[in-house]
C-alpha cells in the first residue's frame, strides 16, 4: 500500500523533511523479532572461554522464587530501585565452554540437548568435540542437556562432578538425575573441594543451593575468573540481597553464607565472574555495596584479553 503520486507530492510539499527520504512509497520492512544472542567468546590468558545461551524464558511472579523471607513491599521497593518489574523476570541458562588448547571443557548443559547443541553450533563447535563435561550440581537446568532420545549428547566426553553432590543425588530418588546422570555413572569421576579438572581449573565447594554445589576457578596466563554456577542466581535479588531466601536453595542459611563468602572473595580480589543465571552474556564483576553487593556487568574488559 503506497501513496499516490499526487498525495506524495502534496505530502512532500507540506512536510519538506519528507523530500529528503529516498522514496516516498518504499515498501515497509518486515519486523525481525527480538534478537537473542547465543554465545560470547573471549580470551583468558591462553584459554578461550565461551558463554553459551542454552535457553532463556520469562517467568511470572519472581517473588515466588526470590526473597521468600521478605514482604511484597520490600521486594517491590528493591526491584523498583533497580529498574526491574516485579510481575515477571527473564531467566537465562548459560553453560560455559573452556578451550584450554589441550581440551574442550563444558560446564553444565542447559535444559535439554537441543538448547546446548544449538548454542555450541553457533559458537562453531559440535557436541562430539567436547572432551570433558563438568556438572556444577545436579538440578535439571544443568543436567538436562546430558541425555536425550538419541542417547548421550556428548559422545566422546568424560564427566566430572563433586563427590558430595553425586552421592546426594544417588540416594534421592530423583527422576531427572536417574534419567540424565545415572546412565553415565561409569564415565564420571569425582572431585572434592580444591580438586582439579585440568591444569588451571579447580573446584571450590560452594554448598547450600545443593549439598555439593561447586564453583570453579579458571586460571591461565596470570588471568583468573570465577565460575559461580548457582551460588547467586539474580543480579539484584541475590547479589544486592544475599540473605534473601531463594526457593531453589536446598539449605537457605548455608546458601546465604556461601553467597557472602564467595561473592566477598570475588569482590575483594576484583575478579571477573560468570553466573549461570546472570543476564547474558553472564559475565560481570562484584563490588560491595551496603550490606550486600552490586553486580557490575562487564563492559569491554574481557575483550582486552
Ligand atoms: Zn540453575
Amino acid at each position: 500500500m503506497g501513496l499516490s503520486r499526487r498525495q506524495a507530492l502534496l505530502s512532500a510539499a507540506a512536510l519538506p523533511l519528507a523530500a529528503t527520504l529516498p522514496r516516498a512509497a518504499r515498501a515497509k520492512a518486515e519486523k525481525q523479532g527480538m534478537s537473542v544472542p547465543s554465545f560470547s567468546r573471549f580470551a583468558l590468558g591462553d584459554f578461550e572461554v565461551t558463554t553459551l545461551l542454552a535457553g532463556t524464558r520469562p517467568v511470572e511472579n519472581p517473588h515466588d522464587i526470590f526473597g521468600l523471607n521478605v514482604s511484597a513491599e520490600e521486594f517491590a521497593a528493591a526491584s523498583d530501585a533497580a529498574f526491574l518489574p516485579t510481575d515477571v523476570a527473564q531467566f537465562f541458562f548459560t553453560p560455559t565452554l573452556v578451550n584450554t588448547g589441550a581440551a574442550l571443557i563444558l560446564f553444565d548443559t542447559g535444559l535439554n540437548p537441543e538448547g546446548i547443541t544449538a548454542a555450541l553450533a553457533a559458537a562453531g563447535h559440535t557436541p562430539d568435540e567436547v572432551d570433558t563435561v563438568v556438572i556444577t550440581h545436579m538440578h535439571g537446568d544443568h543436567i538436562g542437556g546430558l541425555m536425550g532420545e538419541a542417547g548421550a549428547t556428548f559422545a566422546n566426553a568424560a564427566y566430572v562432578t563433586g563427590a558430595v553432590e553425586h552421592n546426594h543425588w544417588m540416594g534421592a530418588g530423583n527422576e531427572t538425575f536417574d534419567a540424565k546422570v545415572r546412565p553415565l555413572n561409569d564415565r564420571f569421576s569425582f572431585l572434592d573441594d580444591g580438586g582439579a579438572v585440568a591444569p588451571g581449573i579447580s573446584a571450590n565447594l560452594a554448598p547450600g543451593h545443593t549439598p555439593g554445589h561447586m564453583a570453579y576457578r579458571i586460571e591461565s596466563g596470570g588471568k583468573s575468573l570465577m565460575l559461580i554456577a548457582d551460588a547467586a542466581n539474580h543480579p539484584v535479588w541475590s547479589l544486592a540481597h544475599p540473605d534473601w531466601e531463594v526457593k531453589f536453595d536446598a539449605d537457605k542459611a548455608q546458601a546465604a553464607a556461601t553467597r557472602r563468602s564467595l561473592l566477598g572473595m570475588i569482590a575483594a580480589d576484583r575478579l571477573p565472574f560468570i553466573g549461570y543465571h546472570m543476564p547474558f552474556p553472564a559475565t560481570g564483576f562484584i563490588e560491595t555495596a551496603g550490606d550486600g553487593f552490586r553486580y557490575v556487568p562487564t563492559a569491554y574488559q574481557l575483550m582486552l584479553g
